[in-house]
């Protein structure tokens, strides 16, 4: 464990308030109404109290100077602004920011902020950990620990906010520790919370999904009527191959993944990790054209960041832009993404683990009852 619980007393008293974090907006701002007709104060005071909640956020209510003392304490009584507890920040030469948050319980996650231009990209986590084993992620390797909460998630961002100077969010991806649809219902209020300008604000376009084909999950999120973006990772383009490097391809194989792509009313991502030798060949490339060219996608070469991986090393550059380019030759469009980070160990998981020790990932044939809602 990298940090110690809380002693027992402290966590009562914390559960005991309710926490504003983890509710969507017009359900806070519904609570707060209530508390302040209760209280006999303004109406108006709600909607001042969440504007410093998410949208210019202070660390705790009795930083929100604008508001009276005495209802600053009743505020703190009743109600809870849980902060994650930053433990490593480290910068890449490349601009890269990567960031360790340690959770009430001691577990730990991390977050990547990624500036290129005008915007900047963080990379959030959903799960402490991940069940899904895939072969070359490090998160994977490292086991399920638990579901994140919407105000771990979304709390993320707002710890970065909350910086000095403050770091604002332009993009936010799921790319993070774990798998966002297997933690839906947790996400799908972290994606009212991101969005919502009364709360993080940004762009529906601007916020993107990452899954590696969990079909509940994506009909869920084709469901919402916002333009959130979905990326599927699929990293070997047949079903003999990606079972053997992501074992939830045995309750959702290819086949049912590029429907349910081709299905959604939004162009679909492919993230596709290049690995030497096992994934990267002539045929590889034609396979991989065929499943982008049924579901109208675009598709993403991601270099393997060096030592993200167990047993697998990166394919060189030059055949990368081969790849690239059969794939182009074929009609589907493609960028290779820079490998950034890479002096700070940028890559999935890979800062808690060189923290917490590694396990060996486990054979994809071991773990084909995992459960995936
Ligand atoms: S790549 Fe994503 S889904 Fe696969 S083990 Fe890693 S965190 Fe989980």
């Amino acid at each position: 464990m990298i940090a110690s619980p809380s002693a027992p007393t402290a966590d009562r008293a914390v559960t005991e308030r309710l926490n504003l974090l983890d509710l969507a907006p017009d359900d806070a701002l519904g609570v707060l109404a209530g508390f302040m007709a209760e209280s006999g104060e303004a109406g108006y005071r709600a909607a001042q109290v969440y504007a410093r909640v998410w949208a210019r956020p202070v660390g705790s209510f009795d930083e929100m100077t604008e508001l009276p003392k005495a209802l600053r304490l009743r505020l703190a009584e009743r109600f809870d602004l849980p902060r994650l507890t930053l433990q490593t920040r480290q910068a890449s030469t490349d601009g890269t920011q990567k960031f360790l948050f340690s959770l009430r319980d001691g577990q730990s996650i991390e977050t990547v902020a990624i500036p290129e231009g005008n915007r900047l990209t963080l990379c959030i986590s959903s799960q402490a950990g991940c069940a899904l084993q895939c072969a070359f992620c490090a998160t994977g390797a490292m086991g399920f620990q638990r579901n994140l909460t919407p105000s771990e998630i979304a709390g993320q961002v707002r710890e970065l906010r909350l910086l000095d100077p403050p770091l604002l969010a332009t993009n936010i991806v799921f790319m993070g520790m774990g798998e966002p649809l297997m933690n839906w219902k947790a996400v799908d209020v972290v994606l009212t919370l991101l969005n919502d300008p009364r709360a993080l604000g940004i762009g529906a376009r601007h916020i993107t999904v990452s899954t590696v084909g969990v079909l509940p999950g994506i009909e869920a999120l084709a469901a919402r009527r916002e333009q959130f973006r979905l990326a599927i990772s699929i990293h070997a383009p047949s079903d003999a191959l990606r079972r053997t490097l992501m074992p939830v391809n045995v309750k959702y194989p290819l086949a049912d993944v590029i429907r349910a792509a081709a299905a959604f009313d939004r162009r679909v991502t492919f993230e596709y990790v290049m690995l030497e030798g096992v994934n990267d060949q002539p045929e590889h490339a034609a396979q991989l054209a065929q499943l982008a060219r049924d579901c109208r996608a675009f598709v993403n070469l991601i270099p393997l960041h060096p030592g993200g991986a167990l047993g697998f090393t990166p394919t060189p550059g030059a055949r990368i832009a081969a790849f690239a380019r059969a794939m182009r030759d074929r009609g589907v469009e493609v960028a290779v993404r820079k490998s950034r980070g890479l002096d700070i160990a940028a890559a999935c998981g890979q800062l808690r683990t060189e923290r917490l020790g590694r396990r060996l990932p486990v054979r994809p044939e071991d773990h084909e009852h995992i459960d995936v809602g």
